[in-house]
């Protein structure tokens, strides 16, 4: 059944007559993205001079251009705040006349096993890497996510929402990203596993609390599917420059762990690896997926329940009233007591003792420090993830992650054919990153070459490893993937 979308007395509308029906924009619903600009074949729409009444300029159909648009719909179709609508879009729909002030919309396509309400979809799919990493989280018992949608991770809450209901769990859309990982906090204390989604700006925004996650130890997914910045930057576009924020976006010291796939199949294989982390650590997590990652639609294939390796919290094993919530194990981690449960949780952003009581005595935040830094740092070899791609004879090591490493294998495999002997390490784990295995590579090739959609920052951190070797640097500010081609010509200029 069609949605019927009702565009509100109040909502100034303007029209334009067309060759092939009307046009309608309803300009103070406009947050003047341009996608519609953009999108539309004939380019007969334009940013107009006047701001709405939430300060953009709406786009407007050039007046002398009326007669080139076709009324084929796509700017309807692509415009995220339903502002824009087509004549043609409606008669689509078998509806003969446009009613005054209503406007149907169709339904969002929806996935058949959906509606079987499974957690675990198991069988073949054919899914794009957001939607990948939803059912990922659906798999790994995900029950609480909390967002705010933004382009390109919004496919993980837009799908997400949909599925949560259908298996016991709850979405809740927050006002924005700060609300947002608040609440996925609280989730994650009231006994949830619980994420949220978000890209760019939004995870600028998130970076508070996710050191409040750190010192808290509240185990939890934080999705960055990356696209242009700094700022709102390019929102549909790809980048991998939020590497470096996401080791350092938060204050203070801190370990972090964040994975980076390169196919929706790691997507969903990864977010449920993102839980088990989180859990055995006691940790949040960040999976650093791309725009290309996120939007790529290829085969997926989700296993038997029974093949998906879960972990759960470590339980306190004390009685309530004598458990102290941070209180470590030999392994560095404290087991964790859930709000409601009996046990004296006081949870503070303050340095703490292993009460959780605020503490400002340096030797409280010597020992806190240390052990929420050392139980990722001594665990790193367990938590280090790879893939190691003709290395065994390798003069050259191209160093990517990412939808990067997708193009960097072919580049591989051509300069093979050109006689090159090229390899490839990819980085699965951004962080803790792989400093070992970097120095036993630098031990065995002169040249490394690092390859990445930013103006140099993995590239810092295989300077660091790799030395005595040369590292060269092979980036795109964002926007477009690196062509085979170009990795090539890098591998042939560097190795010659
Ligand atoms: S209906 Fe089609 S041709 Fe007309 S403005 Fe929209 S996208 Fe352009
Ligand atoms: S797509 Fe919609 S929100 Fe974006 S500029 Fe066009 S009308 Fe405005």
């Amino acid at each position: 059944m069609a949605t019927t979308y009702i565009i509100k007395d109040d909502e100034k509308t303007k029209k334009w007559k067309t060759p092939h029906g009307e046009l309608y924009i309803i300009k103070d619903r406009c947050k003047g993205c341009s996608f519609c600009i953009e999108f539309c074949p004939k380019k007969v729409l334009v940013e107009s001079k006047e701001f709405n009444a939430k300060g953009y300029h709406p786009p407007e159909l050039q007046e002398d251009e009326t007669k080139k648009c076709i009324n084929c719909g796509f700017c309807a179709m692509i415009c995220p705040e339903f502002a824009i609508f087509s004549e043609a879009d409606a008669q689509s729909k078998d509806i003969a006349q446009i009613p005054e002030k209503e406007y149907p919309i169709p339904e969002s396509p929806k996935i058949p096993e959906i509606k079987k309400a499974r957690d675990v979809l198991t069988g073949e799919h054919f899914w794009n890497g957001d939607v990948a990493a939803a059912e990922g989280a659906i798999a790994a018992g995900c029950k609480f996510f909390g967002g705010y949608p933004i382009t390109p991770s919004t496919e993980v809450a837009e799908h997400i929402a949909e599925r949560m209901p259908q298996v016991g769990g709850v979405y809740v859309q927050m006002e924005d990203e700060i609300a947002s990982i608040a609440a996925v906090l609280g989730a994650a204390w009231g006994g949830a596993k619980s994420m949220t989604a978000t890209s760019g700006p939004g995870f600028s925004l998130m970076q508070e609390n996710i050191g409040l996650a750190v010192i808290t130890e509240t185990p939890c997914l934080i999705i960055n599917v990356q696209r242009g910045g700094p700022s709102t930057g390019l929102p549909t576009l790809v980048a991998q420059a939020d590497v470096m924020q996401a080791r350092w976006g938060t204050h203070g010291d801190h370990e972090i762990i964040a994975l980076a796939p390169n196919s929706p199949q790691e997507c969903f294989d990864l977010t449920i690896e993102c839980f088990n982390l989180a859990y055995k650590y006691r940790t949040p997590v960040l999976l650093m997926m791309d725009e290309c990652v996120g939007h790529m639609t290829e085969r997926v294939v989700v296993p038997e329940r029974s093949k998906i390796h879960l972990v759960d919290r470590k339980k306190p094993k004390g009685e309530p009233g004598k458990v102290k919530i941070y209180e470590a194990d030999e392994d560095l981690v404290p087991p964790m007591p859930y709000a409601g449960e009996g046990y004296n949780i006081h949870m503070t952003g303050l340095t703490h003792d292993e009460r959780g009581y605020p503490s400002t005595i340096p030797e409280t935040q010597e020992r806190m420090i240390k052990r929420i830094c050392d139980k990722i740092r001594i665990h790193a070899d367990e938590i280090i993830r790879y893939e190691e791609f003709m290395l065994e004879d390798a003069e050259i090591v191209v160093v990517a992650y990412g939808i990067t490493s997708r193009v960097v294998k072919r580049a591989v495999v051509m300069a093979r054919e050109k006689g090159i002997k090229a390899g490839m390490f990819r980085l699965i784990t951004l962080w803790p990153f792989p400093e070992k295995k970097v120095r036993e590579l630098a031990k065995k090739v002169k040249n490394f070459l690092v390859v990445e959609i930013n103006y140099g920052q993995m590239v810092l951190e295989v300077e660091r490893c790799a030395c005595p070797s040369k590292v060269h640097f092979l980036g795109k500010m964002g926007g477009s993937v690196h062509t085979p081609e170009e990795v090539l010509q890098k591998i042939t200029e560097v190795t010659k």
